[in-house]
């Protein structure tokens, strides 16, 4: 299929906020200039101008970056939470997935995505990385166009304005030690060679959409690829930011060692030379070495507290890696519940209760939500590489307007706005998002929610209850 190219307006009005987040704090009277979906200019201290689009009673914030989504697991949500007969697992409910996903078409697919990123750009994520790995049809046949199932990620893309870094995934195996695949893996499965033609399409599809969306690859994990697989794939697409399942379970670190004779991260660290342009999600799994090392590796550690909640996971090791100045992203992974604010409220809480302490994720004296912010900003925009994460003239106008005058904010000085987002009023606060320039949610209500939202629950019918 072609992708038609997105006719999601920019808005190329300038936006004069009472106070915006910048670099250096909160200021008062900023007005934002945009230029082609960048910012072209930001004064503070500036009254508005005739033409402006005031924000009156809402505060301007970069809009943080979702680093890590498998779109098409949002349509299960709901499905798998009945006690089975064996105990619940991480892989009993991996087993549901695979059963689930065998009986997905490409139009499903795409529809579930466009879904999922209306509901990402109204939880105030301007962009997402999708982790894409079902490439083929169920078997391992893949579509005459093997790149079918990216383009239509780049499709609901289109629809739903998102800014998009496509992550096309390789799987070779179907656990540690170079297993073959099976089962429901048969639709994710290839080697490099046909991984470079679902790269190649990708590529091609992705021309269809606004300039900042970006390629980048994403071998799934230790226990389904081989190692010097990582290291081909990171020389043949040297510009591509890289992301990897890094340590989730405890078994999957037992095979892991058992193979290859070294814990995932530490395995990672020491022989695929892991630096800045990669992402390991999931760190569930690690020693207090593993998490000082790659704390100083320059990567970013994709973390997705609610699906790692739901799954059983384990906590990451948050005070630590924080102490060590060790870079952080969020992802909403399963996508089984979306909300930004769940997200970091949910990486906080998580600590707490690990630690019986309060406030872990913040230095003395500072704010845990904008400590939480500040990290996902950084971290989600160096993931997806995508220069955003930011009020700066040059950085893409990835942006959300919250609602200051929301009943649980009304009481707050502007430095606890993102504490009572964060961790009282939840996302009903945002009220704008910009993708690149894009206004893609307005007064709280993605521009083409209703469209989308019949095409998810039509092309949903045959699915009802299917798990
Ligand atoms: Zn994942």
């Amino acid at each position: 299929m072609t992708v038609p190219a997105t006719d999601v307006p920019i808005d190329p009005a300038p936006l004069h906020a009472d106070c915006a987040l910048t670099s250096q704090g909160w200021a008062r009277d900023v007005r934002v200039t945009l230029r082609g979906g960048r910012i072209a200019e930001v004064e503070t201290g500036a009254p508005a101008r005739p033409g402006d689009r005031r924000l009156a009673g809402r505060a301007l914030l970069p809009s943080p970056s979702n680093l890590h989504s498998h779109a098409f697991q949002r349509a299960m949500a709901g499905m798998t939470a009945r006690r089975g007969h064996e105990p619940d697992s991480f892989w009993t409910w991996r087993k549901l997935m695979y059963r689930f996903l065998d009986l997905l078409t490409p139009g499903q697919i795409e529809a579930i995505a466009a879904l999922v990123h209306v509901e990402m750009l109204e939880a105030g994520y301007a962009a997402s990385a999708e982790f894409h790995y079902v490439h083929h049809q169920p078997g391992g046949a893949p579509y005459d166009d093997r790149a079918e199932l990216s383009t239509r990620i780049v499709a609901a893309a289109a629809q739903s304005g998102i800014g998009l870094t496509l992550l096309p995934v390789l799987y070779s195996h179907g656990g540690a030690g170079a297993q073959p695949l099976s089962g429901g893996q048969l639709r994710f499965g290839d080697e490099l060679d046909g991984f470079a033609k679902i790269m190649d399409g990708a590529a091609r599809a992705l021309a269809a959409l606004p300039p900042d969306a970006r390629l980048g690859a994403a071998p799934h994990s230790l226990r389904a690829t081989r190692p010097e697989q990582l290291r081909e794939l990171a020389a043949a697409w040297p510009q591509a930011p890289l992301h990897i399942h890094a340590a989730e379970q405890v078994r999957e670190v037992e095979e892991v060692e058992a193979w290859l004779g070294a814990r995932p991260v530490a395995f990672l660290l020491d022989q695929t030379g892991i630096d800045a342009r990669w992402c390991l999600v999931h760190c569930t799994q690690m020693t207090p070495d593993e998490t000082s090392r790659l704390a100083a590796s320059g990567a970013v550690a994709g973390l997705c507290p609610i699906t790692e909640s739901d799954l059983g996971d384990g906590t990451f090791a948050g005070a630590a890696y924080l102490a060590a100045a060790g870079r952080f992203g969020i992802g909403s992974d399963s996508d089984i519940r979306i909300g930004l604010a769940d997200e970091l409220r949910t990486l906080e809480y998580s600590q707490r209760l690990a630690h019986r302490a309060r406030n872990v994720m913040a230095a003395p004296g500072d704010s845990v939500g904008e400590t939480l912010y500040r990290g996902a900003l950084a971290g989600g925009a160096q993931a997806l590489g995508r220069r955003s994460g930011a009020l700066e003239p040059g950085f893409w106008a990835d942006l959300v307007a919250i609602d200051t005058g929301d009943v649980a904010l009304a009481p707050l000085r502007p430095d606890q706005w993102i504490d009572g987002w964060l961790f009282a009023a939840g996302d009903r606060v945002v009220r704008d998002v910009w993708a690149a320039g894009r206004h893609v949610v307005r007064e709280g209500r993605h521009i083409r929610r209703d469209a989308i939202e019949a095409r998810y629950r039509a092309a949903l019918a045959d699915l009802t209850g299917a798990l």
